[in-house]
């Protein structure tokens, strides 16, 4: 916990050393758990860190990116103190939802289900078989964030330092599965990855070779079913797409290569639209905005904490081992902190 607590403060251990007054030799010693805390040295340690010194007595199991049931998507030469930075972000978001929820008999309509695509085929197989068993109308999928929070999944939308990390999904075992989503991203991408995370969760036990194919290929299915979308799609232009940006919401880019993979137009047309799309500066920032989707489980969690048990803010912020201050910013206030 001193470790993750200090990643997540951003600070290296020399850094946290000079802070508390030690040497980086005792504090590497405190977090390779060689050297006992007394409860001084803990008081101290959380107090250069700003927790209450609770946080470090935690016995909370802490998952790192690429672990088994660790996902993420797209993260390209993020720096390793940043990666670490977001990494012990996630970790605490999980482990605070995790607390603010245990004390609640949370009941939900919908589970996500454990299919293998050996069972059923193919990942489009697997995703029609989540929306059937969901039972959710045909065609577009109107708050994606909205079905996977019915199915008991906690999704997180924070604003991270860097847009080299679309999104995060955990789910420990006996845990809520966990998403984390990062704002800086536009809706649509979001609406993806988290569909993408969908298709880990529900698909893979263990990291295997092929999952990110596999996991597209199901995001794609469930945003944009085939027998749905596939007549939308003759004709595959840029003015096409953005009109059906805002029914499907997906990006343009996602409509385009959907048409590709459904054979709707060939490799050649794809290509020559992609072109098209990046001349005009749209790779990177499409036109037609959709609006993010906003996560409400959480708030309904603090909601019932302040309403039904009675409990004030400072409650909350102890039973999740924060000081006042960061709880209203994290938990109570509008504004999305950055990570
Ligand atoms: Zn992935």
């Amino acid at each position: 916990m001193v470790t993750l607590a200090r990643e997540s403060r951003g600070m290296t251990m020399g850094e946290l050393a000079a802070k508390v007054g030690v040497t980086s030799s005792l504090i590497s010693k405190i977090e390779h758990a060689n050297r006992e805390m007394s409860e001084e040295r803990a008081k101290g340690i959380a107090s250069a860190l700003d927790y209450p010194v609770d946080v470090l007595t935690w016995r909370e199991p802490v998952y790192g990116f690429g672990s088994s049931s660790f996902y993420h998507r797209k993260q390209q030469s993020l720096p390793q103190k940043a990666l670490k930075q977001i990494q012990a972000f996630v970790n605490f978001q999980r482990i605070r939802a995790k607390r603010l929820s245990s004390a609640l008999d949370l009941d939900f309509a919908l589970t996500i289900p454990s299919m293998l695509v050996e069972d059923y085929k193919s990942p489009e197989e697997v995703a029609r078989a989540v929306r059937a068993a969901w039972r959710m109308p045909i065609g577009p999928v109107q708050n994606l964030t909205e079905w996977i929070e019915a199915a008991g999944g906690i999704v997180v939308a924070r604003e991270f330092s860097s847009a080299k990390i679309n999104a995060i999904s955990v789910w420990p075992p006996g845990e809520s599965p966990f998403f984390m989503l990062n704002t800086l991203l536009p809706a649509c991408n979001l609406r993806f990855s988290l569909a993408h995370e969908l298709g880990h969760l529900v698909m893979h036990d263990v990291p295997e070779p092929g999952q990110e194919e596999e996991a597209d290929r199901f995001a794609a299915e469930f945003l944009m079913p085939s027998r749905e979308i596939k007549s939308q799609l003759r004709g595959m232009n840029l003015t096409i797409a953005a009109r059906l940006k805002p029914v499907w919401r997906t990006s343009m880019g996602a409509l385009i290569r959907r048409a590709r993979d459904l054979e709707v137009i060939t490799d050649r047309q794809h290509t020559s639209l992609r072109v098209q799309l990046s001349q005009k500066g749209w790779t990177k920032d499409e036109p037609v905005q959709i609006p993010h989707e906003k996560p409400t489980l959480v708030d309904e969690i603090i909601r019932v904490h302040h309403v039904d048990h009675a409990y004030s803010s400072s409650d909350l912020a102890d039973m999740v081992g924060l000081y006042p201050p960061e709880w209203f910013e994290l938990y109570e206030s509008r504004g999305l902190r950055v990570v």
